[in-house]
C-alpha cells in the first residue's frame, strides 16, 4: 500500500496565479519528447515567504520567471542558500509518484540548521510539491528514464550587508522534465581523482545541500573535464586519504564477497539514493558496510579482484557505473570497462520502484496528484 500524503493543514492554502501564458501543447510536447537537463521550466513556480516575525506566510504558485531581488539580498554576498533535488515519476496508468519525499523535507531541515536559515516544516515542505504538479502536471514526461524534476531551494532575501542570519527568506520550488543524466544507456563514467582541491572540511558544510559546496567543486570538475572524465572524486581535506564523494553524487564500491562499502563522513552529503539503493542490497543479502574507505584499500582491492565494482549515486543521474578512476600517476579500471552486474542490477530495481512497475515494499512511493 502506498502511503499517501497527510493533507495540508487548513493554514497552509496557496493562492494560485495560473500563468497567463503558459507554453503551447505542441511547444511542451516538443520539449517533453527531448528534455536536456535544466534548460526548460514549466508554467509555474512554488514560492513561501519567511520573516522573523512573520513565520512562514504568504504560500503561493504563480507563473515562473524572474525573482525580484535587492542587490544587497544577503545570498548574492555570502551564499546564505540550500536547495533539494528530487523526481515526479508518471507511471503507466498516468498517476504521478515521487520517491521519499519526507527524506527530502528532513534533509531541507537539516541543510537549513547548519547554514542558520529557517526550518521548512514538512507539510509545507509536501504541499509544494503538489500544488506544483496540480497546476503543471502535464509537464510529467511518459519515455522510459524521463521524469519532472524538481528544485526546491531556499535563500536570504534580506537587503543587509551586514554578516549574520537574514531576516527575510524565501523558499521556492521550480520544475523541468528531464531525461537520462549522462545521456543513453547506462554506461560507465570516468572519474577523476582531485588531489589538490577538496569540496568540504571538519566542521564546514560538507553535509549540507548548500550551493557553496558545488561553487567549490567546480574548479575540480573542469580538471576532470580536462582529463577526459566527467566527475570529480573527493578525498578528505585533513589526510587526503579517504573517499569522500563526487562534485553532487555519493560512492559505493562492490566487493567480491557479497560486501558493499560506502565513505561514512560527516563531510559527505548523506544521499537518500545511495540509503536506498544500500537497503535493496541488504534485502538481497548483501552486507554493508559505513566506514573510511581509503583510496589505497580501493586500489589494492582492485588490483587483488577483490573489489569488483565501483558505482556512483544521485537523483539526477540514479545509479552509474563507473568505469575508471583516474589518479595524478595510476588509475583503476578502464574506460571501456563493461558496467558491473551489481551496479546494473541494482540500479534497475530503483529505477523499477520509481517508475511503479515493480512492488514497492519499503513504501517509498508518495502520490502528488490526487
Ligand atoms: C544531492 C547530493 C547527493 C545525492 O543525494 P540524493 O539524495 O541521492 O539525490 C550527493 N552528494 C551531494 C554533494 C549532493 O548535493
Amino acid at each position: 500500500m502506498a502511503n499517501l500524503l497527510p493533507m495540508a493543514p487548513k493554514d497552509l492554502v496557496f493562492r494560485v496565479d495560473a500563468n497567463p501564458e503558459p507554453l503551447g501543447d505542441a511547444e511542451r510536447q516538443a520539449v517533453l519528447d527531448n528534455p536536456v537537463f535544466g534548460t526548460v521550466f514549466t508554467d509555474h513556480m512554488v514560492d513561501i515567504c519567511w520573516s522573523e516575525k512573520g513565520g512562514w506566510h504568504r504560500p503561493r504558485v504563480q507563473p515562473y520567471g524572474p525573482i525580484p531581488l535587492d542587490p544587497a539580498a544577503s545570498v548574492l554576498h555570502y551564499g546564505q542558500e540550500i536547495f533539494e533535488g528530487m523526481k515526479a515519476y508518471r507511471h503507466a496508468d498516468g498517476s504521478i509518484w515521487t520517491f521519499r519525499p519526507d527524506q527530502n523535507a528532513l534533509r531541507l531541515q537539516n541543510s537549513a540548521r547548519r547554514m542558520a536559515l529557517p526550518e521548512l516544516p514538512t507539510d509545507y515542505f509536501l504541499q509544494s510539491l503538489r500544488e506544483l504538479v496540480a497546476v503543471d502536471g502535464k509537464w510529467v514526461p511518459e519515455a522510459p528514464e524521463t521524469s519532472l524534476y524538481l528544485r526546491p531551494f531556499m535563500f536570504a532575501k534580506e537587503a543587509f550587508l551586514g554578516v549574520r542570519p537574514a531576516k527575510k527568506v524565501a523558499f521556492y520550488v521550480i520544475a523541468c522534465p528531464v531525461g537520462p543524466y549522462f545521456g543513453g544507456d547506462v554506461a560507465p563514467v570516468s572519474i577523476w581523482l582531485s588531489t589538490q582541491y577538496t569540496r568540504a572540511g571538519k566542521g564546514g558544510t560538507g553535509a549540507a545541500k548548500t550551493g557553496g559546496n558545488y561553487a567549490a567543486s567546480l574548479l575540480a570538475q573542469t580538471e576532470a573535464s580536462d582529463n577526459g572524465c566527467q566527475q570529480v572524486l573527493f578525498l578528505d581535506s585533513i589526510e587526503g586519504k579517504y573517499l569522500e564523494e563526487l562534485g553532487g553524487m555519493n560512492i559505493v564500491l562492490v566487493r567480491n564477497d557479497n560486501t558493499l562499502v560506502t565513505p561514512l563522513s560527516d563531510t559527505i552529503l548523506s544521499g537518500i539514493t545511495r540509503d536506498s539503493v544500500l537497503a535493496l542490497a541488504e534485502d538481497r543479502g548483501y552486507r554493508v558496510e559505513r566506514r573510511a574507505v581509503s583510496i589505497d584499500e580501493w586500489r589494492e582491492g582492485y588490483e587483488s579482484g577483490e573489489i569488483v565494482e565501483a558505482f556512483a549515486c544521485g537523483t539526477a543521474a540514479t545509479v552509474v557505473p563507473i568505469g575508471q578512476l583516474k589518479g595524478p600517476d595510476f588509475t583503476i579500471g578502464s574506460a571501456d570497462a563493461p558496467a558491473g552486474e551489481v551496479t546494473v542490477s541494482l540500479r534497475q530495481e530503483l529505477v523499477d520502484i520509481q517508475y511503479g512497475r515493480v512492488e514497492d515494499r519499503h513504501d517509498w512511493m508518495v502520490r502528488l496528484d490526487s
